[in-house]
């Protein structure tokens, strides 16, 4: 399998070129140059796999150069009973009307960034070892991401992680879980600024070519293939566990930010995954959910993107759905470059004449999520089930009641847990949401960070010191 970039200006390349480096040289995003197809025999085969195991069988059709006994123990290594505390790894647990919970979070950092994460974990620091080289991460965070990778690269070979945080700005619980890691290859660098300035110390620092390039800075950003390809795995093994019969058709919604984890659900549909429908869902920030109702692409701007109350989908700028739009115009490169030329230039491209088409050969549906919407939801699957959901996932559930169809299981996404914003969840319902099993210390556990000024000089002169040779 090989990859070539969503506009046309990159020699195809194998998963492990791709594996480190950001955008395409041309700006585009990198995508297999074909899509592997499953047939339904093969699904029933897989039946009876363990979640690890699946795992490898998915993999193995996206990353050929890594030979396949690697392969599985990379795996077995990522979706283990000690990360995630759960034989099952995702567990199904039913809600009502048709309804059950696909539960992503149950890894280390309580968030479904880990699913993905875990396994780059494996992959990075595999690969790295392959070339002779090593890799300095270098990120900015309010919450999920930084956290996940910090918990997937730690005590690992090859590789450092840098991620700047605003000091003082993180809820006492996200500071507890990655300060508390005390693995000399994790810096965390507390920067007294918010974390749009923190953004742009690490923009800055990563736009310095030279910099970039003696100091071997790289990124584990949404955009990084090997996410979206060990995503595609949970989607098969939602569907195995709520099926019996081949053809059995499923649908799923996602509560959505940057379009990695849905993209990853066309993609296993488009692997010829019996998928019905899926379900988009946003708050506030509906960019995608306009699109997927009118076919017109309207991103916005920081200052008229919603601080809401779940803010790992306050995104106005999908940076996956490229990829999707490539698919989408029969995966006609220059017509993406164009697109996206049109984009700069005018603020939107407008595809509302392939709306039908859209419509009928992908599945998609869309809907949002307010704040009263997201409180009512908790409050209603606490009591009808006694089950908590944080609120990320009580915008999925919202939308999905909407497109509940007879016969068919809906499987929502869960893409953190509640004691992850126990704010939201005490506004709700009156009462904190409890710490998962052995978590309960953490926040009084010794924290290891440094606090530096929000600027350029001060984190190149950490990184020049700490950088991993
Ligand atoms: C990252 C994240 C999302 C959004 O996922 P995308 O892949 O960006 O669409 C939703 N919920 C939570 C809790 C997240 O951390």
């Amino acid at each position: 399998m090989k990859y070539v970039s969503t506009r046309g200006g990159m020699n195809a390349q194998a998963f492990s070129d791709i594996l480190l480096e950001g955008l395409a040289p041309d700006g585009g995003l990198a995508v297999p140059e074909s899509i592997p197809q499953i047939s339904a025999q093969t699904l029933e085969t897989w039946r009876t796999l363990p979640y690890h195991a699946l795992a490898t069988e998915v993999l193995s059709l996206f990353v050929t150069d890594i030979d396949r006994t690697t392969l599985a123990s990379m795996t077995a290594s990522a979706y283990c009973k000690e990360s995630f505390k759960t034989e099952a790894i995702v567990p199904v647990r039913p809600l009502y009307d048709g309804m059950s919970l696909l539960s992503l979070s149950e890894g280390p950092t309580l968030a479904f960034k880990d699913m993905a994460m875990q396994f780059l974990g494996q992959v990075f620091p595999y690969v790295l070892k392959q070339r002779g080289t090593t890799l300095n991460i270098l990120g900015a965070t309010s919450g999920d991401t930084g956290s996940a990778a910090e918990y997937a690269m730690r005590g690992k070979d090859a590789v450092a992680v840098f991620m700047l945080s605003p000091h003082g700005r993180m809820s006492a619980f996200q500071r507890a879980q990655m300060y508390s890691l005390q693995d000399a290859n994790i810096h965390n660098i507390a920067v007294k600024g918010v974390f749009d300035e923190a953004q742009d110390v690490v923009k800055a620092l990563s736009g310095d070519l030279a910099f970039k390039s003696k100091y071997r800075l790289g990124a584990v950003n949404s955009i990084n293939w090997a996410r979206i390809a060990a995503q595609i795995v949970y989607y098969f093994h939602g569907w195995l566990r709520s099926t019996s019969a081949p053809g059995q058709e499923v649908s799923f919604t996602v509560p959505s930010g940057n379009f990695g984890n849905i993209l990853a659900g066309h993609i296993a549909r488009s692997m010829g995954l019996p998928i019905r429908r899926l379900v988009l869902a946003t708050n506030e920030n509906n960019v995608l959910e306009e699109f997927f109702r009118t076919g017109i692409y309207r991103p916005r701007g920081a200052a008229q993107t919603f601080a809401t109350s779940s803010p790992s989908m306050d995104i106005s700028r999908a940076s996956n759905f490229e990829r999707f739009v490539f698919d989408l115009v029969g995966r006609d490169a220059e017509r993406v470059a164009g697109l996206w030329r049109e984009l700069s230039r005018e603020g939107f491209f407008d595809l509302s004449a392939m709306k039908p088409e859209l419509d009928r050969r992908y599945g998609f549906v869309a809907g949002c999520s307010t704040h009263q919407d997201r409180l009512a939801t908790i409050r209603a699957v606490h009591a009808r089930t006694g089950v908590l959901i944080d609120p990320h996932t009580a915008d999925g559930v919202k939308v999905a009641a909407k497109y509940v169809e007879p016969g068919v299981p809906m499987l929502v996404l869960e893409t953190a847990l509640p004691a992850k914003f126990s704010e939201v969840i005490e506004q709700a319902l009156g009462m904190p949401a409890p710490l998962p099993a052995g978590l309960e210390n953490l926040e009084s556990l010794p924290q290891r960070f440094t606090v530096l000024p929000c600027d350029v000089a001060s984190v190149r002169a950490y990184i020049t010191e700490h950088a991993s040779t």
